[in-house]
């Protein structure tokens, strides 16, 4: 199965591949090639190159600062992005583009959308997620962190858990419960909370892996203006489902280049530690091989429906549930096959705590110890898998409900 495009989409391509090559340091080779506070630096000054071509989001209308690209532009860029080793964004833009700028083009406010997508393409408002409570995870309808009117503000008590960059954003979408006596579903309403105010407390969590990546965060008669309401009050629940609607983005055309190239990195590892000829080692060797190729054809399946102008829905859970289960499995190979040299990992980091490290990266032990490690939060975050095969079971095969409380 070798998909082909239309013509006018390779001209596309070719724009986007003259692009990178003007804008790419001469003999570039992917973020992977670099480390410690160069990728820093390179990530900084590449999100405001994007920013000045208008390619942070591309599929934003010109007038609120994206390029109006069609959806199959949009898959293009994102591949072609991925061929070259470099992000489509900085690192808090999956919070602050595409969830919460995509869910305030369906919900915002004309005001709204003029006040804060140019600030979150800009990078003046950094974004993080405030929906998971220790009581709220899951089962994300149960959220109880209050919001009560006062006037012209909302008060807002209670706690958020696991925010991811919550300690480096100024800025936290909240669901917050409006309606203590409406069913449970029905009084939550979703709130833009500036974050730089005393009644905001943000607690660093410490990961499996040495990092602090998530947080606490508490809220103590903490305040936003009665107007930060996103999609009317009450109505928290349709506006927060749409917003893990584009969670998910653009993986389905990412995630085969970058799953392909992690698992040419696993066999060069396997190659260098001699074991490539182990026939255990190959089996799940080629375990891993055929899975990435399905991955593929399932990428190519939701992307086409993409195409067609289908929202993923319920499919979703498939690709989240196939990628995430995945990477435990192929980073528990890395590890096996570093054998001791796990318990002393050294070299080159990965370089984001999601997903795999970047293309060319290193084949260091700290590559795949870090990534290993990360792997265990993929099944966990933006849904488990307990919860995807529930999604998949009921709304896709139509099996019975579980049965509700
Ligand atoms: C790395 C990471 C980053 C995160 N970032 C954020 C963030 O930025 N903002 C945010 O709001 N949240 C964030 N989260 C939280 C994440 O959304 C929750 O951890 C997740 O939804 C699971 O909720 P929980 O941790 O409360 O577990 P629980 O819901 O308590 O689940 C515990 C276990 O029970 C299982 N289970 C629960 N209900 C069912 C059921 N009905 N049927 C079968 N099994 C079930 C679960 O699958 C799980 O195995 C992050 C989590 C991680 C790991």
């Amino acid at each position: 199965m070798q998909p082909t495009y239309a013509a006018d989409a390779e001209a596309y391509r070719e724009k986007v591949q003259a692009f990178l090559a003007e804008k790419l340091p001469a003999g570039w080779q992917g973020t992977g090639a670099l480390e410690g506070e160069a990728i820093d630096r390179f990530l900084t000054e590449w999100r405001k190159t994007l920013y000045e071509a208008n390619y942070l989001a591309p599929g934003w209308p010109v007038e609120y600062g994206g390029a109006g690209l069609s959806s199959l532009e949009q898959v293009i860029l994102a591949e072609e992005f991925a061929r070259a080793g470099v992000p489509t964004g900085g690192h808090n833009d999956v919070f602050g583009i595409q969830m919460l700028g995509n869910t305030i083009q369906m919900w915002g406010t004309e005001e709204q959308k003029r006040h804060y997508l140019p600030r979150i393409l800009s990078g003046a408002d950094t974004w993080c997620q405030g929906y998971s409570e220790p009581n709220a995870g899951s089962d994300l309808g149960n959220v109880g962190l209050r919001a009560e009117l006062d006037g012209d503000e909302w008060v807002l008590n209670g706690q958020k858990i696991w925010t991811s960059a919550g300690h480096l954003a100024d800025h936290i979408f909240t669901l917050a419960r409006t309606d203590p006596e409406a069913p449970k579903h029905k009084g939550i309403t979703f709130l833009l909370v500036p974050m730089e105010q005393p009644g905001i407390e943000v607690r660093p969590i410490k990961m499996i892996s040495g990092e602090s990546e998530f947080n606490e965060v508490f809220y103590t008669d903490a305040r936003c203006p009665k107007d930060n309401v996103l999609g009317g009050v009450n109505n928290g629940w349709a506006v927060a489902m749409s917003l893990l609607g584009f969670e998910r983005g653009e993986a389905a055309a990412t995630g085969p280049i970058r799953y392909e190239a992690e698992f040419e990195r696993l066999l060069a590892l396997a190659r260098e530690y001699g074991v490539a000829d182990d026939p255990l080692i190959r089996q799940r060797l080629a375990w891993c091989y055929s899975k990435v190729r399905i991955m593929r054809f399932l990428g190519q399946r939701t992307l086409t429906k993409f195409l067609a102008g289908h929202h993923p829905g319920p499919d979703g859970a498939i690709s989240k549930l196939y990628w995430s289960e995945y990477h435990r499995k192929v980073t528990e190979l890395a590890v096996d096959i570093l054998g001791a040299d796990a318990l002393v990992p050294t070299g080159r980091p990965p370089s984001s705590a999601f997903q795999t490290d970047d293309p060319d990266a290193p084949n260091s032990s700290a590559s795949w110890v870090g990534t290993f490690l990360n792997a265990r939060a993929g099944t966990i975050y933006a849904g488990s898998s307990q919860i995807q095969r529930n999604i998949i079971g009921e709304m896709i095969l139509g099996l019975p409900k579980e049965p509700r409380p």
